[in-house]
């Protein structure tokens, strides 16, 4: 079921193709977009999301959002002046958490009385903003695969910093097989390199070793930690450098069209 978010109606192409524009600067190109559309989102549901039953309904009933995503929500509501919005939001939240709470007296136990079970917080629902991530990261993926089929954009690819491996992952996944193979390959390479820069820093580390000239292995730990998993870039950074900066809002400024790009 898609999220009634309007970032959601993007078409792939809209949602991809600043990907493979964002393949000339350092680190996950995919990363970096994902994560100028998780600031949108974030800030699409402050802006006017919040406003729709259906949304309202789903955050209340998850509890709130993931511990990611609560965060953001703070940190955007804060940037653009919008927490007297998130503040009726988390009024909302803590009554859904409430209302659902084992009210039940401690009653002391008979000894002839089987123990009742403790009472528990209910689990979290889904995240509403997660949803809308893996939703948007999977058209993502989809239009990109489709993308490095062809012979220049896989040029462009493979001269980059290359995808993240759980982005790759996703890419891979969509792609035929010959570009599958093309990026395995490549992704092979990648791996390769950054092991056996780790295997040097490792023995530079040794007493015996350590008068050697310093080399690129000394960033060797953090390029795995970068290829390994997901990058994250400065607050803003990702879709600053875009000119693809969420529109910023004064809740207190008139006229729902009258959005500003953030000035950073
Ligand atoms: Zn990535
Ligand atoms: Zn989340």
């Amino acid at each position: 079921m898609g999220i009634v978010l309007k970032r959601s109606r993007s078409s792939n192409a809209e949602l991809a193709y600043p990907v493979m524009i964002l393949l000339n600067l350092p680190g996950c190109a995919f990363c970096r977009r994902s994560e100028a559309e998780d600031l949108k989102a974030v800030w699409s549901f402050l802006w006017e999301g919040k406003f729709e039953m259906v949304i309202r309904d789903r955050v209340k009933a998850a509890g709130g959002f993931c511990a990611h995503h609560n965060r953001l929500v703070y940190e955007v509501a804060k940037r653009d002046d919008l927490t007297a919005g998130l503040a009726e939001i988390q009024e909302l939240v803590i009554a859904g958490v409430r209302s659902n709470l084992d009210h039940r007296p401690s009653n002391r136990r008979r000894p002839w009385q089987r123990e009742s079970p403790s009472p528990a917080i209910p689990a979290a629902g889904p995240c509403l903003l997660c949803q809308y991530r893996v939703e948007a990261e999977s058209r993502m993926a989809t239009f990109l695969a489709d993308r490095l089929a062809q012979p220049e954009s896989l040029e462009v690819y493979l001269a980059s910093d290359g995808f993240c491996l759980p982005h790759l992952r996703m890419v891979v996944a969509e792609a035929d097989s010959g570009t599958a193979s093309r990026l395995v390959q490549d992704l092979d390479r990648r791996l390769a390199d950054i092991r056996s820069r780790l295997t040097e820093y490792r023995r530079k580390r040794d007493y015996r070793y350590r008068d050697e000239p310093r080399g690129d292995e000394q960033h060797s730990a953090l390029d795995a930690t970068r290829q390994l998993g997901r990058q994250r870039f400065a607050a803003g950074e990702a879709s600053a450098l875009t000119g693809d900066a969420p529109n910023t809002r004064n809740e207190s400024e008139s006229g729902h069209h009258a959005g500003r790009l953030a000035g950073k």
